[in-house]
């Protein structure tokens, strides 16, 4: 379990994640957002406001900040089209940022999920996939 705000992954996070992949061998990366998610709704705020976050909760914003903008630009403002969107592009920086993770995928050997967990329906939405399930 590899927890951040927004699920951003930093550095950190990656390196987790790599060893997870390539030293324990995990089949499987779940990234999973969920609707009333503070740190989208931050984003957003900071996107509608043109105000910034203090501290390093600004840097949490703008990386959440190209999602919001992708589903700005598809007339998808409600958060939990925010959030799928979110999750959508963090399955991607996973792959785009992580050679490990990329070629762990890329040889069948891990597979990624992207997940949006509705909290007041207690539901799981599959919306991204890499790699073979
Ligand atoms: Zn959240």
């Amino acid at each position: 379990m590899v927890r951040t705000a927004g699920h951003v992954p930093d550095y950190a996070v990656l390196g987790s994640l790599e060893y997870a992949v390539s030293v324990l061998h995990v089949p499987l990366i779940a990234v999973l957002g969920h609707d009333h998610c503070g740190a989208v709704t931050a984003a957003q705020h900071a996107i509608e406001t043109g105000v910034a976050p203090p501290g390093h909760i600004r840097d949490l914003v703008e990386r959440i900040t190209p999602s919001v903008l992708a589903s700005a630009n598809a007339a998808q403002q409600d958060i939990h089209a925010v959030v799928v969107e979110h999750v959508k592009q963090t399955v991607h920086r996973l792959l785009d940022n992580s050679r490990v993770i990329f070629d762990a995928v890329d040889n069948y050997s891990t597979a990624v999920v992207g997940l949006a967990y509705r909290l007041d329906e207690g539901r799981v939405q599959l919306v991204s996939t890499a790699g073979v399930l």
